[in-house]
């Protein structure tokens, strides 16, 4: 007669079920809020000390790139060397060893310069071939080189220090 006892703990289970999944999604809500908040006093604080915040000696960033060209995605660029490298897996490492790659100097032109890519406000050039502002893609339409990151087209591109994190995409596109 053990079994009317034992489906009345199974219904207490199955009744707590939801509340605990309730809680579950609470504290995943408040864990969002936390990080949003978190991300925001980042972004503050970030931001006022500007333009000195590259990476340091003994950093190592990860931005991950892709090339688009006319809408088409091409293909991971080969492995490069140097501070400012990647492995053939279309990431941007910043892993500074000398000052040289450290802060203002760790720039989008610092990483182009170890690739077999060239990107300047008006050219692309990338796989052999050279894409400049006003060619036409096979659409017909004209393309022009953008640089943006984390979906915002950057001015000063070269110039750009990555972030750990960001996200780049190098484009010449209507
Ligand atoms: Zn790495
Ligand atoms: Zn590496």
């Amino acid at each position: 007669m053990a079994s009317r006892p034992r489906r009345q703990e199974r219904r207490a289970r199955t009744r707590q079920a939801p509340r605990s999944s309730t809680g579950l999604v609470a504290l995943l809500v408040a864990g969002a809020a936390i990080l949003l908040v978190g991300g925001l006093l980042y972004r503050a604080v970030v931001g006022t000390t500007g333009a000195s915040a590259g990476p340091r000696i003994g950093d190592h960033w990860h931005a991950p790139f892709r090339i688009m060209v006319c809408g088409e995605r091409v293909p991971p660029l080969p492995a490069t060397p140097g501070d400012i490298h990647s492995h053939g897996d279309d990431v941007i490492h910043i892993h500074p060893s000398t000052s040289a790659t450290t802060g203002r100097n760790a720039t989008l032109a610092a990483f182009l310069a170890t690739t077999t890519m060239r990107v300047t406000p008006t050219e692309l050039s990338v796989g052999g071939r050279t894409y400049r502002t006003g060619d036409a893609c096979p659409d017909g339409r004209p393309g022009r080189v953008s640089v943006l990151v984390n979906g915002r087209a950057l001015e000063n591109f070269l110039e750009y220090v990555p972030r750990d994190g960001d996200r780049v995409e190098f484009v010449f596109g209507p």
